[in-house]
């Protein structure tokens, strides 16, 4: 099997803004894996917070012996992939990506199919707003038209202006997320109850992932949903949440890729969690590859392919407000171009 990869820059429609930081771009490594005249195609993303780089990424990826990649052999494959190093889970979510979309390839089935997935059940994706002004906002809910639910970003000085701008503008379901930026705890659960007042659906990781007793409190003293996003990565993050959220938001790129996203999606729903699958700024490959897990999500925010000017693929589609899966084998992804 030969690897090879390619390091790209994501572009993004608007600069976003979160409670931690503003930025225009993202930097991405695509991962290409060829065996026995198929390619499978995978992708790292690298927001800064996660703490990994194009560096990290290709130091990682040049420590791989190829002979151990086996897409018929996923567990063993993955503890090899662990093995190397207990980070850059990123990286390792690039591999895992490309290996699925090789052994679809390889077996002319679509991933969903070779996962036992229901591909049938209509599957919704909200759209993301970052910190806007009122004008800011007007356009970028222009963006989001095919979008049914909006997730707006929150954990400023002027939340409640941000939502009643929102509600002035957009009838459509939504939902905040406030990226840790609630400090708080008594004006955590005050701005929990005036969203509940105003139809929020539910509140994802409003609190740092350090303060786990005063989110626990929060949690319940909330009629909303309180949903996991920095305080979870990985499988094995999953016990100490139980009594302190009430569901996860599952990404791939903490996840470590698809064969772990599944086992984290089976033991949440033993838990009672609540399930989010959601995604960082990624092209249509990473997303792609979510969006065939998204049925077995209660939501979905798979919009990366629409934040961003330079998608390099083709793949999951919005159609009249739900996410509609190409039909090719593995990923069914189509490369575009680079730019
Ligand atoms: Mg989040």
């Amino acid at each position: 099997m030969k690897l090879t990869y390619r390091p790209y820059q994501l572009k993004l429609k608007h600069p976003f803004k979160l409670a931690y930081g503003t930025r225009t771009a993202t930097d991405i490594v695509l991962v290409e894996l060829e065996h026995e005249g198929h390619t499978g195609c995978g992708e790292a993303s690298l927001p800064p917070y996660l703490g990994e780089s194009i560096e990290t990424v290709t130091a990682f990826l040049n420590k791989i012996d190829t002979s151990q990649l086996d897409p018929l052999r996923f567990r063993e494959t993955v503890q090899y992939l662990g093995a190397l190093d207990s980070d850059n889970n990123g990286a390792k979510a690039a591999v895992d990506i490309a290996l699925h979309d090789l052994l679809g390839k390889m077996e002319d089935r679509s991933l969903a199919d070779l996962m036992s997935i229901p591909a049938s059940r209509p599957t919704p994706s909200s759209f993301t707003i970052g910190m806007s002004t009122r004008t800011e906002l007007e356009s970028k809910l222009k963006d989001a038209s095919d979008y049914p639910i909006i997730k707006l970003k929150l954990g400023g000085d002027d939340d409640k202006e941000l939502v009643k701008s929102y509600l002035d503008q957009s009838t459509k379901p939504y939902y905040v997320d406030i990226n840790q930026g609630w400090k708080d705890r008594q004006y955590a659960l005050d701005m929990a109850a005036w969203l509940a007042e105003n139809e929020c659906l539910f509140i994802e990781q409003p609190m740092p992932a350090g303060m786990i007793d005063e989110t626990s409190l929060l949690t319940q003293g909330s009629s909303l949903p309180i949903i996991a996003d920095e305080s979870v990565r990985r499988l094995g993050d999953l016990a100490a949440l139980k009594g302190v959220f009430n569901g996860v938001n599952i990404k791939l790129m903490k996840s470590t890729g698809i064969f772990e996203a599944i086992g984290m999606i089976e033991e949440a729903r033993k838990m009672e969690f609540q399930v989010l699958i959601g995604c960082m700024a990624e092209s249509s490959c990473a997303v792609t590859a979510a969006a065939n897990l998204a049925p077995l999500a209660d939501w979905a925010d798979l919009d990366g392919p629409a934040l961003i000017t330079n998608d390099p693929f083709t793949g999951v589609k919005m159609e009249n407000g739900n996410m509609i899966l190409p039909s090719g084998p593995g990923l069914g992804i189509e490369k575009v171009s680079f730019q």
